[in-house]
């Protein structure tokens, strides 16, 4: 009997066995793409094949019936590869010109909708949200569906000047990333302790060591072993939260959204540029989030009716001037905006009991 093999425990599969035979046969040997239509595009190899590919919106957590439904179509109208993107959309691979139109045709009678390639506003990129992660301050699977909802025109479109990225964060800490706008949690008030449960709960020099200001000491209090919290050193990060638990930084009225415009990584014609916060103290608004979206809402239109071709978010502030900008999409640019925090010069690296 031949030798089972060892499981493989960690890392990616292999993707070769998942791949469109054509991808497959011309794996970096392609000409030259076109995009015919939103959301399809066309691939031609050097030895005359082609691929197309169509892209799906689809929401971040699909449940298995929808993704039956998905891979059935999959297998009934396209040649039975699919993919799914970083972006949480999917993307159908056909060798056959003539599979496109009934593919299309299946997927928006099944109430799923094409687009998002090129100058489009892409699908938002989504975190986990309140299914799956232990910390987040407000739900990104609502606040992407909300804004999606109202954006789907753009989606399905490409009038855009050129592609627009916009991530969502529902900590203020971990995932997210860089985004031509990007909508962040922001705590605004220290973590409330529950002093009964730190002892039990929490390792608290794993506790201390997370601090990125040195604000967390040990303390006693009511004689049990806890933390205390330097709060003129604070910064609201939210950081101690995750390894304790009972350092809640949540708050339904505290816990605001921020956004932040401009942030590119770097590509074959510039420099990454950073995010930087237009817009702060949005309430977190379940279930539809109107204040953050309407602020979305603008700063697209601005935008869209403001930048030349092909000038990305942050080109396109570049070339206008901030001042300008704030103008365009009507916020209001106030002392907040000005990052003048001088307490790392006093507290990063500079704690006795703690080195980084
Ligand atoms: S952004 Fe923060 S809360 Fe949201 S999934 Fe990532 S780690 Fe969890
Ligand atoms: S919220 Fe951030 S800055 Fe404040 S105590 Fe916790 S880790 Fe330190």
């Amino acid at each position: 009997m031949a030798d089972m093999r060892e499981p493989i425990e960690t890392g990616c599969p292999d993707p070769w066995q998942y791949m469109h035979p054509v991808m497959r046969k011309n794996f970096g040997m392609w000409k030259y793409h076109e995009h015919p239509r939103p959301g399809v595009l066309r691939h031609v190899a050097y030895s005359g094949d082609e691929i197309w590919t169509v892209k799906v919106g689809t929401q971040r957590i699909l449940d298995v019936f929808t993704l039956r439904t998905l891979c059935d179509i999959g297998e009934r109208f396209g040649d039975g590869f699919v993919h799914f993107t970083l972006r949480s959309n999917l993307e159908y691979m056909v060798a056959d010109a003539a599979k496109v139109e009934p593919l299309i045709k299946a997927v928006e009678d099944a109430g799923f909708i094409v687009g998002g390639t090129q100058n489009s506003v892409t699908m938002i990129s989504h975190t986990q949200g309140w299914l799956h992660c232990d910390i987040p301050g407000t739900d990104a699977s609502g606040v992407v569906k909300s804004m999606m909802d109202e954006l789907i025109d753009e989606f399905k479109s490409t009038n855009m000047p050129n592609r627009v990225h916009i991530t969502t964060s529902c900590c203020q800490i971990n995932c997210g990333g860089q985004g031509d706008i990007a909508i962040n949690i922001q705590h605004t008030k220290p973590p409330k302790i529950n002093h009964d449960l730190v002892a039990n709960v929490c390792e608290r020099p794993t506790v201390v060591a997370r601090c990125p200001v040195a604000a967390i000491r040990p303390a006693l209090v009511n004689g049990k072993p806890s933390l205390e919290v330097d709060e003129r050193k604070c910064i609201c990060c939210g950081a101690c939260y995750p390894p304790c638990p009972p350092m809640q930084i949540n708050d339904a009225e505290h816990t605001k959204l921020a956004i932040w415009v401009g942030g590119n990584h770097s590509n074959a014609r510039g420099k990454p540029t950073f995010q930087k916060l237009v817009a702060a103290g949005i309430p977190n608004n379940p279930p539809r989030w109107p204040e953050a979206t309407a602020i979305v809402k603008r700063i697209l239109k601005a935008y869209k009716e403001g930048a030349r071709d092909w000038e990305r978010v942050n080109e396109w502030i570049e070339r206008i001037g901030w001042p300008r900008f704030f103008e365009e999409v009507e916020l209001p640019f106030t002392k907040y905006h000005i990052d003048t925090w001088r307490g790392a010069r006093a507290s990063f690296n500079a704690s006795n009991y703690i080195r980084f």
